[in-house]
């Protein structure tokens, strides 16, 4: 079997014993003779795998009563509109913190459903880190305040939460949910795409607050309506099976390394490793984020040209580093250490990067 370090953005690498698992399951699911993917969505089988993983990332996440997590479909992006169509009324307005490609998205879905307030931006200083309190104008009243805490593409993160006061606080937590504790009970809403930290590419995680659905939008199309999935468990329709199986299954693994505390800590000690790679270089790489709002996820650096960054890529290829390149509208290389990656991989990849800047500085 050939295996490569993985450090693609998304979908990206899976924890391979989750893989092994699935692989083991596969052709016949405990005993059914069938996979998990071939058997109804309404078999006990399914339901059992549907209420583990919503019980378990509820778990994870501390979260108890008055909460509820929902699989769906159509990525982080439907959510850009699906949100505002559920809470954004046309008598109110929302607020928008934006720090990168993702929330620049997001507050232009929400401006084409309702009013939607650019409450904070770090644009003018090219998305290299979170805005300070002071530079973040919420609107008095506004239906939630939404903001994205990890940009996956310029690698910036926020590291505490926003001040909002008693708005609704909404996140996009594609691509670092469950990769350090927080007080998720801050938090009307979370989504999640799960192709970066919880399992493969179509299913899509929702994280809401039961009460906050009393004021949710009746007038939308059932399938758009959150209420729809809480109140059916995620079962209104033909969830994607086969995704939420795996999620499950990333979920346990996350529980037998030993939660989210041993999540940060694994996780800051290999955004370290690659950090101290970047500032040990005496300036051949330059990271693209200010020290306090570096990604614990997405590492994104820049070499002296961009020939050089090509040169890097593909030597990293041949040595075994796929998935190094930046995202196509920014450049530069971009590391991401999601979850799955261990700390062996980046001490590789930074090893890799010593070795390129003495033989190409
Ligand atoms: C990847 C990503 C998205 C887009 O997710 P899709 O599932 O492709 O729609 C949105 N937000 C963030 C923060 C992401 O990382």
């Amino acid at each position: 079997m050939s295996t490569v370090l993985n450090f693609n953005a998304g979908p990206a690498m899976l924890p391979p014993p989750v893989l092994e698992k699935a692989q083991a399951e596969l052709r016949d699911y405990r005993g059914r003779g069938m996979s998990i993917m071939e058997m109804s969505h309404r078999s006990k089988e399914y339901e059992a795998v549907n209420s583990d993983a919503e019980s378990r990332i509820k778990k994870l996440l501390g979260l108890a009563e008055g909460y509820r997590a929902i699989f769906v479909q159509g990525g982080a992006s439907s959510q850009f509109a699906t949100l505002p169509l559920n809470f954004l009324p046309t008598s109110s307005t929302a607020d928008y913190i934006v720090t990168g490609s993702w929330g620049e998205k997001a507050i232009e879905e929400a401006a084409n459903i309702g009013q939607a307030h650019l409450a904070g931006s770090t644009k003018a200083d090219n998305y290299r880190r979170v805005p300070r309190a002071d530079e973040i104008k919420l609107t008095d009243g506004s239906a939630y305040v939404h903001y994205t805490t990890n940009e996956t593409i310029q690698g910036v993160q926020w590291h505490a939460l926003p001040e909002v006061g008693d708005r609704p606080l909404v996140a996009d937590m594609s691509s670092d949910i469950l990769s350090y504790p927080f007080d998720a009970s801050k938090f009307s809403l979370i989504y999640a795409g799960a192709q970066k930290n919880l399992g493969p590419a179509g299913v899509t995680v929702v994280i809401l607050r039961e009460s906050w659905l009393e004021s949710a939008n009746k007038k939308i199309p059932t399938m758009f309506r959150y209420g729809t999935h809480v109140k059916n468990n995620s079962l209104y329709n033909t969830p994607p099976t086969f995704g939420v199986y795996l999620l499950g299954l990333v979920l346990q693994w996350i529980d037998e390394i030993g939660g989210l505390e041993a999540m940060a800590k694994r996780n800051k000690a290999k955004a370290d490793t690659l950090y101290t790679a970047i500032d040990g270089s005496n300036g051949y790489y330059k990271g693209h984020a200010e020290a306090d709002s570096r990604s614990n996820m997405n590492v994104t650096f820049r070499l002296p040209n961009e020939a050089l960054e090509k040169q890097f890529v593909s030597e990293a290829q041949a040595a075994g580093m796929v998935g190094l390149a930046g995202h196509r509208s920014v450049g530069g290389i971009r590391a991401s250490i999601y979850n799955a990656c261990d700390v062996e991989a980046c001490k590789a990849l930074a090893t890799f990067m010593g070795d390129f800047a003495k033989k190409n500085g």
